[in-house]
């Protein structure tokens, strides 16, 4: 027994190591976007302190953020002596790198946010981040999550289901199925990682363990792999969901290794989003079916350090603009409309962008500039009678606001009927357009 526990660790440190292969160096240093430090999560609808909407106009989908970034971050064991520092941190070194995108305005949020912001259903701040923690290790429960909680940090946690305690894997450092219970009961998002960390890849080796216990190392192909692989994508996720009673989305590849027949078959287990652990920052683009983690380990803090750096500073440069439809905010008069009246009462619907910061909200009209525009915060809407007839025969309305530190531009353009508008000035010929 005890040589056991004592093996399994080992097993497991030498597969990991395997995971350095597939880290990536960052690509596109440019920082991305947004100056400001993020102002926490601003949900779109409702956010507390303002008032419920009462007859504005239904927006059914918000309008998120495209513009914003995310990274995801991926841990394994915390150790206060580091032994295998390919996938061990302190504690120490650990916190000080969740206070560190504190003290960066990087705001943590759920996995299950990002994915929501992928959706298009709910905006995120434009610079955060997702923690994931791999494996299921005790540490993670008895370390990491009093750390977590401190900060009031969301997390993830990956779990391969032989490697629970109790399972074939699941050794004296394994999380118990109890812990796991406790974690869900507090909020805790628990997502698959496999049965038995393997490569998932056909042909591959793997090692086999027979109901005695035996080991056996063996390349599966053909129907035999099949059921294999069958068991580690979809069985995998249905343990969890039976034993915790949740609801399982993502799957987090082991050591990244997977192809498109892997992939298909997560999709068809109904996995929305596939992890692997090519860090990069992920952005409103980045295909569901592999967005990249940053494997953070003790002997490589310049990766937690380009992770951050790819999500820009927070300080400096100019404020990143988001573009918002127009369509998306009922604009009236409504972007390619006519109207009869060369004095037109201009609207739009600010509410689906987020929490608009109070006094950012401007309006121009071509031909008269800024206009001194109504914002009612209760509603979100913003409008302007015109009061000076319109001289020419199109109308541009450009609105911007700033939203959780980040200025959100639309525009729109609208026709007034021929005779409406008001005669030209003068007696210059107004030149065709
Ligand atoms: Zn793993």
């Amino acid at each position: 027994m005890m040589i056991r526990f004592a093996i399994v660790p080992l097993l497991l440190a030498l597969n990991f190591s395997l995971c350095k292969k597939h880290e990536t160096v960052s690509q596109n240093p440019q920082p991305a976007g947004a100056s400001s430090p993020a102002s926490g999560a601003s949900t779109a609808g409702g956010s507390p302190g303002v008032a419920p909407v009462a007859a504005s106009p239904k927006i059914t989908k918000p309008v998120v953020d495209q513009t914003a970034q995310t990274i995801i971050f991926c841990y394994h064991l915390l150790v206060d002596k580091v032994r295998y520092p390919g996938t061990e941190i302190t504690p120490a070194a650990f916190e000080a790198q969740m206070k560190e995108l504190k003290d960066r305005g990087i705001t943590v949020i759920p996995m299950q946010d990002l994915l929501a912001w992928k959706r298009g259903e709910k905006n995120i701040p434009p610079r955060c981040a997702v923690i994931s923690f791999d494996d299921g290790w005790k540490s993670q429960y008895e370390v990491a999550w009093p750390i977590m909680k401190k900060f009031g940090y969301p997390f993830t946690m990956f779990i391969y289901t032989e490697g629970v305690r109790g399972g074939s894997l699941g050794g004296g450092g394994a999380i118990t199925w109890e812990q796991l219970a406790d974690m869900r009961d507090n909020g805790i998002d628990i997502e698959a990682h496999s049965a038995t960390h393997q490569d998932l890849r056909e042909g591959h080796t793997i090692t086999l363990a027979s109901p005695g216990g035996k080991k056996t190392r063996t390349k599966l192909t053909g129907p035999q792999y099949e059921q294999w692989v069958q068991n580690e994508v979809v069985g995998s996720k249905e343990l969890l969901e039976r034993r915790l009673g949740i609801k399982v989305n993502c799957f987090a590849v082991p050591f990244g290794n997977y192809n498109e027949h892997v992939k298909e078959l997560a999709r068809n287990a109904g996995y929305e989003a596939m992890f692997t652990v090519y860090g990069q920052p992920i952005t409103f683009t980045s295909p569901l079916d592999s967005l990249g983690r940053y494997a953070i380990e003790a002997n490589k803090p310049k990766v937690f350090a380009d992770a951050v750096k790819m999500i820009g500073t927070s300080t400096g440069g100019a404020a990143a603009v988001a573009e918002v439809g127009a369509k998306d905010l009922a604009s009236q008069p409504a972007d390619g409309a006519t109207v009869r009246t060369a004095l037109p009462l201009i609207k739009a619907n600010l509410s689906g962008i987020g929490q608009i910061e109070p006094g950012s909200v401007q309006m121009r009209v071509s031909g008269l500039g800024v206009v001194p525009a109504n914002y009612d915060p209760k509603t979100g809407t913003v409008s302007y009678q015109v009061t000076q007839k319109l001289r020419e025969k199109s109308c541009s309305v450009f609105v911007s606001a700033k939203s959780a530190g980040k200025k959100v531009e639309t525009h729109w353009t609208f026709g007034i009927e021929e005779g409406a508008a008001a005669p030209p000035a003068a007696t210059t010929p107004t030149p065709k357009r």
